[in-house]
């Protein structure tokens, strides 16, 4: 991913829990404990690698940037390698994933 203070890549470590539950139909789905997350399985086959990568990218950080990241702040710096307006218009593009996060809330 893309460092939102340098604009270097920066390698971002992914994990993630869940703990699905098949189930037939949405009815069947609400009958499960809070505690599962429902995975709606209306035909006999299921991909299970679109399921695993939809719950990694949801557990990527909306906002990913270097632990360490040497980037001068104020942009008055001449240090500084990346001037204000391209900071400016990196972060006010939408995530991609944000789509994503709206739907697993749903
Ligand atoms: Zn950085």
């Amino acid at each position: 991913m893309a460092c939102q203070r340098c604009l270097e890549p920066v390698e971002v470590e992914v994990a993630a829990t869940f703990n699905l539950a098949i189930a037939a139909s949405e009815e069947a789905a609400k009958q499960l404990p809070r505690y599962y997350d429902p995975l709606i399985v209306e035909d006999e086959e299921i991909e299970l690698l679109p399921v695993l990568e939809e719950e990694l990218i949801l557990s990527l950080p909306m906002v990913p940037y270097h632990q360490d990241c040497s980037i001068q702040t104020s942009f008055g710096d001449d240090a500084g390698a990346v001037d204000a307006d391209g900071a400016e218009s990196a972060s006010e593009k939408p995530n991609p994933f944000s789509v994503l996060a709206k739907l697993k809330g749903q």
